[in-house]
């Protein structure tokens, strides 16, 4: 890294390009304007309905909308932003659930247009769908036709929206409020539940048998209260689905997420048949780990460290120099975030865990870190700088209501450009180091694609039955989440009978289905990336790709560069990828043994 770069990195937010403060009076007027603006444009349409007759008066009505300030709202970007490096702040938490409100009622003025779009006669969909002047605007407007006989009336949608809130997001955060309160007595001291579930995976055998015992005698005393919430939600997903005429609880899921039935179908059927791989991952681990038979609490135990430390300097150049391989303008990118503030890269005191990349169109990414110097640490920065990528490609080349990609699609992109940057950086390793990155590797391949598949299944078999017995009690949930658990991990593991209880503590299962998302994307990026290293795919086309954002359809974006997911076989090759990694790890494992 050039020397002139290093001195002018700033590892902390630097948000003045936003709001100077909290109480900037800018903060305010900017959501007034917000408020305004869309009660004016709700006016003006509801009273002047041309625009469902008239192409140009459509076209003139899409480029208003997009162009409304709430498109773009800073104000809870800031905010948001400003209560994940700073959660005990109650000056920004109080601001941003004040605002949050004020959004939701934005949404109210905005709805309509999507519901009188959706009711607009077949004969004149399909003028508009022809119409060259609407050609930009082509694939959302089939998306909202497609997808209209989900709406309801206006009404109905207002107090569907408005129950919401007391009928099922309130079940959920009351449990989650109750889930944080839970402590472990360990070692003398008193261990927040979600601390105690971290630190499981770094502790020697005989600690991690002891923190997963109490930690579930935690959650078996707090099951009863979970039993209630799991049945409140699913009970009033039911009530979702049967108003709208949603055939299957993941249905309105896949339609969200703008993917084709039958490749989400079957992707989970292909995962599901293959769930040999990630059982030979397991029984390796077992075996790497020196035990005959591995515990739950040694799933994600680590198997050795990467002993090289990767400074954040260090790790911006080494990130930057392979990606500039894909394209010299990511590193420009990447640099230029570090220069300007948009990376808050360290851990402290009141700063939420996790790491990610988010932006709204025209604004440069912030990106989220809890960088550590570890071998995770910089892998992160490259997954966390892909989803930076995608956003700059999509926003540069997209108008802001084409721009926005969808879920399926969101990380494919981070994964990629993970993948890029793990071969440069595996091949500078010490072979027992390769071991431990490799296994690392595969683990999170696992958790992304058949830890999640999983998930998606438990959900199906769970809704199914709150459908058909109208309650399921705590005791069958468990039940169910075990039976899949053991599925994709296999014989190797014993299993205690409480050990399906993780149900309770796993968020996922309260969001429908998203987890498919990320088995798509995992895989994908994985097929994508194999395509690229072969020279089958150009920089040119995976660029092509990220730089569709939200235009098209998935399916028909990765078509647009010959790939075709609606071919099980496409999905095979991403398995394949991982599978392949694991015959490498038992090739490392006997040269060593060799040794
Ligand atoms: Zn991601």
């Amino acid at each position: 890294m050039k020397k002139d770069i290093k001195k002018k990195i700033k590892t902390e937010w630097d948000l003045s390009h936003l709001y100077s403060s909290l109480t900037d009076p800018k903060l305010e007027k900017d959501m007034q304007l917000i408020e305004k603006t869309a009660i004016a444009f709700e006016k003006k349409y509801t009273k002047n309905t041309a625009y469902l007759k008239d192409s140009k008066k459509m076209l003139q009505l899409l480029k208003e909308f997009e162009g409304l300030p709430l498109m773009v709202n800073k104000p809870l970007y800031y905010l948001n932003n400003r209560a994940q490096v700073n959660s005990s702040d109650s000056d920004v938490a109080a601001k941003l659930a004040q605002y949050t409100n004020r959004e939701t009622a934005v949404g109210e003025n905005t709805r309509f247009v999507r519901l009188s779009i959706g009711k607009i006669a077949v004969k004149i969909q399909k003028n508009f769908l022809k119409s060259p002047e609407l050609k930009t605007y082509h694939y959302m407007l089939s998306q909202i036709f497609k997808n209209a006989k989900y709406n309801l009336s206006e009404k109905e949608e207002t107090i569907l929206g408005r129950v919401q809130e007391p009928a099922s997001d309130m079940w959920e955060r009351g449990f989650g409020k109750m889930l944080a309160s839970q402590v472990i007595r360990y070692k003398g001291k008193d261990v927040p539940i979600s601390e105690a579930l971290g630190l499981i995976a770094e502790k020697p055998k005989k600690e991690r048998l002891t923190l997963h015992t109490k930690i579930t005698d935690a959650l078996l005393t707090i099951a009863p209260v979970a039993e209630m919430e799991i049945n409140a939600i699913y009970a009033f997903k039911k009530i979702d689905d049967e108003l709208r005429g949603a055939k299957t609880p993941y249905e309105q899921t896949v339609v969200k997420y703008e993917n084709d039935m039958k490749v989400v179908e079957s992707l989970v059927d292909l995962v599901t048949k293959r769930y040999d791989i990630s059982k030979r991952f397991y029984k390796l681990k077992a075996k790497i780990l020196g035990q005959k038979k591995l515990h739950i609490s040694d799933r994600a135990a680590p198997i050795g460290s990467v002993k090289q430390t990767y400074s954040f300097e260090e790790s911006l150049a080494r990130v930057g120099d392979a990606f500039e391989l894909f394209d010299p303008q990511c590193k420009k990118w990447l640099d230029n975030y570090a220069t300007e503030g948009l990376i808050d890269v360290f851990p402290k005191k009141g700063k939420r865990g996790g790491a990610y990349s988010w932006t709204i169109y025209g604004i440069s990414p912030l990106t989220f870190l809890n960088h550590t110097n570890g071998f995770r640490s910089v892998m992160t920065l490259a997954h966390e700088a892909g989803h930076a990528f995608h956003s700059e490609y999509a926003n540069r080349a997209q108008t802001p209501l084409n721009a926005g990609y969808s879920f399926a699609t969101a990380e494919t992109a981070s994964t990629f450009f993970e993948n890029v940057f793990f071969d440069k950086l595996y091949a500078e390793l010490s072979p027992k180091e390769k071991i431990v990155a490799l296994h690392d590797r595969i683990s999170d391949s696992v958790a992304t694609v058949f830890r999640q598949i999983s998930f998606f299944n438990i959900e199906k078999e769970l809704h199914g039955r709150v459908r058909e017995e109208g309650h399921v009690t705590h005791g069958d949930i468990a039940g169910v989440a075990l039976k899949h658990l053991k599925a994709y991990t296999g014989p190797v593991f014993d299993y205690d009978k409480t050990d399906g209880y993780y149900f309770t503590y796993v968020p996922h299962f309260r969001y429908f289905f998203y987890v498919y998302s990320y088995a798509y994307g995992g895989i994908i990026s994985r097929a994508l990336y194999e395509k690229y290293k072969s020279g089958e795919l150009s920089a040119e086309q995976i660029k092509e790709i990220f730089k569709a954002g939200g235009s098209k359809s998935p399916e028909d974006i990765f078509k647009s560069v010959g790939i075709d997911t609606r071919n099980p076989k496409f999905f095979e090759s991403g398995l394949k990828a991982i599978e392949n990694d694991i015959l490498e790890l038992e090739k490392l494992m006997k040269e060593q043994k060799k040794k």
